[in-house]
């Protein structure tokens, strides 16, 4: 402010000088004009100093502005400031950008950047090993058209990316690519890419062993049981003292054939991918089924079971797998439950899709377990859940099934006062 109020009285003073001096001469007029054209030609002569410094000269870091008085001077020192101050700031973006550059180049694992038109922008080297993405031609393509499986495009429209895809790797076999997509900025995503060959082999060799161990005790366990069972008819034939231990050894070979029966199905199903072919499954008859085979446990405890449902609505899926899963829920509400409790089974239509929920009045869980139930053999209680014949496995089991069906299986719960079990099925999965 202080410039310009100078350069006023600059410009004042020239005049006042230029009147005397034409009052001087009789040529006040004249001298007016002599010094407009001094002045002016002062002020294009410095812009034209500017011009030229600007469009030549002045991104190189290391040149002067012109020199320049009074206001020309600041306008100079202001720009080449502000000029030093961006290029100290976009050195620093460009020094970060290279190490993002070279940090994610040196990645065993793909990273790409995927526009919100969903085409490719930017990739990494891993990205050209693992995908076969090729620079410069694959940029802006679209990513649905690189990555051909219809389970990657289902993947990225879906948008549910909470959870990650395997897939095998395009054009390879037997080599197994996991994908995770995360959104950011302007609904642009990330994409990380990690070739999971080796922990894929290490995991369905877990399941064969699984599933091959349990197939083979299968039959022995049920030889043992059957001969127990038989001796147990029996057991007046014997001395008093094997009563006991023989009420043991039947109980126990009932947990074995329990768990086997639950590790096979467990395998199973994470053996086999989900059909493609989904069943009508009419929940009106599936809850009406649920109820007559849980008739017993619900008697035998004396709990009354409610059940309310909207008619005539149809799941699809698996009718055996859903049945097992939320006759599953069912029977440890039934189970976690002490006598004479109230048992709900109830589902509900919404613009979502529907809602099944499990709610009991029982024992209730602490709320550090939940995050664990589902996990296989996690009990909270092993001795309680051991006596109801509890294997450890049913929730495991709920929670593959559960997925299988695009669905979770959500737990709430108060101790001592009861627990709600419950998912929802997208409306992609009901007709009604
Ligand atoms: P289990 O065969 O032992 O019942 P699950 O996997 O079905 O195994 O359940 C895991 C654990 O979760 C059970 O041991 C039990 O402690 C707890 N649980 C499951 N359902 C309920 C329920 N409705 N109320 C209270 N606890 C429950």
């Amino acid at each position: 402010m202080s410039n310009w109020r100078n350069e006023l009285q600059r410009f004042l003073l020239m005049l006042g000088t230029s009147v005397v001096v034409g009052m001087i001469f009789g040529e006040v007029s004249f001298a007016l004009l002599v010094a407009s054209i001094g002045y002016s030609s002062y002020n294009l002569l410095q812009l034209r100093r500017l011009t030229k410094w600007v469009a030549k000269d002045s991104h190189k870091s290391d040149t002067q502005p012109p020199e320049g008085t009074g206001i020309w001077g600041s306008i100079f020192d202001s720009i080449y400031r502000l000029q030093k101050q961006e290029r100290l700031a976009s050195d620093y973006l460009k020094n970060i950008l290279d190490k993002a550059q070279e940090s994610s180049a040196a990645l065993e694992m793909a990273v790409v950047m995927i526009n919100k038109q969903g085409t490719l922008d930017w990739w990494n080297r891993a990205t050209e090993e693992l995908l076969g993405i090729r620079y410069p031609n694959d940029r802006n393509q679209a990513v649905t058209n690189l990555i051909r499986d219809p389970r990657f495009a289902d993947y990225f429209h879906k948008e549910k990316y909470s959870q990650t895809l395997r897939i095998e790797a395009p054009g390879v076999s037997g080599r197994t690519l996991e994908f995770q997509i995360t959104l950011f900025g302007e609904h642009e995503k990330l994409m990380l890419v990690r070739d999971v060959t080796q922990l894929h082999r290490l995991e369905s060799m877990r399941r064969d062993f699984v599933g091959n161990v349990s197939h083979e005790l299968g039959t022995p366990i049920t030889v043992i049981k059957g001969y127990l069972e038989t001796i147990a008819d029996n057991l007046d034939s014997f001395d008093a003292r094997w009563h006991k231990p023989i009420e043991q050894m039947r109980s126990q070979s009932q947990r074995m054939e329990n768990i086997v029966r639950d590790l096979l199905v467990l395998s199973s199903i994470e053996t086999r991918a989900a059909p493609r072919a989904q069943e009508k499954v009419d929940l009106g008859e599936l809850a009406r089924e649920i109820e007559a085979h849980t008739q017993e446990i619900m008697q035998e405890k004396q709990h009354r079971f409610l059940v309310d449902y909207p008619d005539k609505v149809v799941l699809l899926g698996q009718r055996s797998e859903l049945y097992s899963a939320l006759s599953n829920l069912v029977i440890n509400a039934a189970k976690y439950t002490p006598a004479e409790g109230t048992i709900e089974f109830r589902a509900a239509l919404n613009s979502k899709g529907v809602t099944i929920a499990v709610e009991d009045n029982g024992l209730g869980i602490e709320s550090h377990h939940i995050p664990r139930l589902t996990e296989r053999f996690y009990r909270v209680d092993p001795s309680r859940s051991a006596e109801s014949g509890g294997t450890g496995l049913g929730l495991a089991i709920v929670k593959h099934i559960l997925a299988r069906h695009d669905s979770e299986l959500d737990i709430e719960s108060t101790p001592g006062k009861g627990s709600i079990f419950s998912c929802h099925f997208p409306k992609e999965r009901v007709l009604s």
